[in-house]
């Protein structure tokens, strides 16, 4: 694996990479690697000729100090993971190398009401620095295929939104989120938790079970009820949301026709973690329960 801390020197490499006629997968992180993150890798793998993993945890997006501050870092783990699932490529930036102008002098992104519901209610402006951030390792990389986890969906139709507006020939592909054995979604959050607070976090996993099951008889409104006062009585302190809504808009969907896809998330924290997780729910023959959606 190579690493590099240097913008214009993986942008002169990757660019003699493209002349080569070799594709680009590229993988952004903010580290603290798990065995969802090495799923994206694998996947990038097995679709690109050259895979590059970013590990940079971008000030920008944290509308919490303390959340920043105790965000895990484990680089040493992280390059021995990536070395060996033979990730071709580590970019390492510092800050300076993603805002050379500063953190400030940022520019600001259309991104009309999706930066607004759910997650952007909840965390004003992340998704202001989410994007300030993946253009910028978008211009570095440019890669041609992006790999982004189901694990932040709101994220991930955000991403695939600024690239339509950047008009970049970038494939955005989404994969599934991988769990712990009691359902936890792996989350680099999830190692600052301790060990009761780890068993109860895979209530959030139940919460979104209990919706599913429920979609098909009970009405949405009642079914986030009982899910928020399920999470209240499993160990969570506080519940920010429980939202059924439409896959595609991110809208609340109040009656369910039982076609269209739903995507159901939930945030909520545990002491002072927030965790996130969601379940995909299409209908449709061959789609099963939580899975990704592949373009
Ligand atoms: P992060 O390091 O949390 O910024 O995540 C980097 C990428 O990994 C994002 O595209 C996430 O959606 C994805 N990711 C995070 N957790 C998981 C998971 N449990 N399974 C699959 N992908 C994930």
């Amino acid at each position: 694996m190579i690493l590099f801390r240097q913008a214009a020197s993986l942008h002169f490499y990757l660019e003699k990479q493209r002349t080569n006629r070799n594709l680009i997968g590229f993988i952004p992180t903010m580290g603290a690697l798990h065995a969802g993150h090495e799923s994206l890798i694998t996947a990038a793998k097995e679709n690109s000729d050259i895979t590059v993993c970013s590990i940079f945890i971008n000030p920008t997006q944290f509308n919490n100090a303390v959340d920043f501050e105790k965000y895990p870092v484990t680089i040493s783990e992280d390059i021995l993971k990536l070395e060996s699932i033979d990730c071709d490529v580590l970019f390492l930036p510092s800050v300076n190398e993603i805002y050379p102008n500063g953190t400030t002098a940022t520019t600001h992104y259309d991104l009309d009401y999706t930066e607004l519901v759910l997650e952007g209610k909840y965390r004003p402006g992340h998704f202001q620095g989410v994007c300030q951030v993946v253009h910028r390792l978008l211009e570095i990389v440019q890669p041609h295929k992006l790999f982004l986890g189901q694990k932040d969906y709101q994220q991930s139709l955000i991403i695939k939104k600024l690239i339509a507006q950047l008009q970049m020939q970038i494939n955005a592909i989404i994969c599934p989120t991988l769990r712990e054995k009691g359902g936890l979604a792996m989350s680099s959050r999830n190692l600052r938790l301790s060990l009761p607070q780890l068993q109860n976090a895979a209530a959030i996993y139940e919460a979104l079970t209990r919706i599913q099951n429920g979609l098909a008889t009970g009405l949405p409104q009642q079914l986030e009820e009982h899910a928020t006062e399920y999470l209240l009585q499993h160990g969570f302190d506080k519940v920010d949301y429980v939202s059924i809504t439409d896959a595609k808009t991110l809208l609340p969907v109040t009656q369910w026709n039982g076609n269209d896809p739903l995507v159901i998330l939930a945030a909520a924290f545990i002491g002072e973690v927030r965790l996130i997780d969601n379940f995909f729910v299409d209908t449709t023959p061959l789609a099963a329960h939580s899975q990704p959606i592949l373009n």
